[in-house]
């Protein structure tokens, strides 16, 4: 009965509309968190997994050896090799394709790299029209490596921090 009379009471004081009322009043005053993106951007971690890049070495040569232990671990298949032997005697990509629309960012082939040659930069903005857009070449990936090495360096040196 008395479960009633309350019931009757909150209704008739209208109470879940003020209480709501004031939930928004209390979010209508306190500083806004939306973010106006791309104008602003929220911070990344150095870990943060976007678009992929093959680095080098500072003379110039390519990190990659051709083992293809990222390929094998890719679990969206999304890495395709082709090497082959040079005059002396190493082992280089002839092929390094990456298709993103397959790839989920897991960031298996980064962790599995003996000589730390692909890896995952901080890029996001990036898009492809049309489907053969997203397959990023050997060329396109260490373009990106070339253009972003510094930051990458610098990433990877602030995460072997904490491992
Ligand atoms: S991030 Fe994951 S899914 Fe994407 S290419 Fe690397 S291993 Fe494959
Ligand atoms: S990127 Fe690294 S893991 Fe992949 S083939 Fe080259 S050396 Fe091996």
């Amino acid at each position: 009965m008395m479960e009633r009379i309350r019931s009757f009471f909150r209704t008739f004081l209208l109470f879940e509309l003020v209480k709501g009322l004031m939930l928004t009043g209390r979010y209508f005053l306190s500083p806004k968190l939306t973010v106006q993106f791309p104008e602003e951007k929220t911070p990344q971690s150095p870990r943060f997994r976007g678009l992929h890049a093959l680095r080098r070495y500072p003379n110039g040569e390519e990190r990659c050896i051709a083992c293809k232990l990222c390929e094998a671990v890719c679990p969206a298949l999304a890495i395709t090799i082709e090497s082959e032997k040079r005059e002396d005697n190493t082992r280089r990509t002839t092929r390094y394709d990456i298709d993103l629309t397959k790839c989920i960012f897991c960031g298996f082939c980064e962790e599995s790299c003996p000589v730390d040659s692909i890896v995952e930069t901080r890029i996001l903005e990036y898009h492809g029209e049309r489907r053969g857009d997203l397959v990023y070449t050997k060329e396109m990936l260490l373009a990106i490596g070339d253009r972003y090495e510094e930051e990458i360096a610098q990433d990877r040196a602030e995460d072997a921090k904490y491992r």
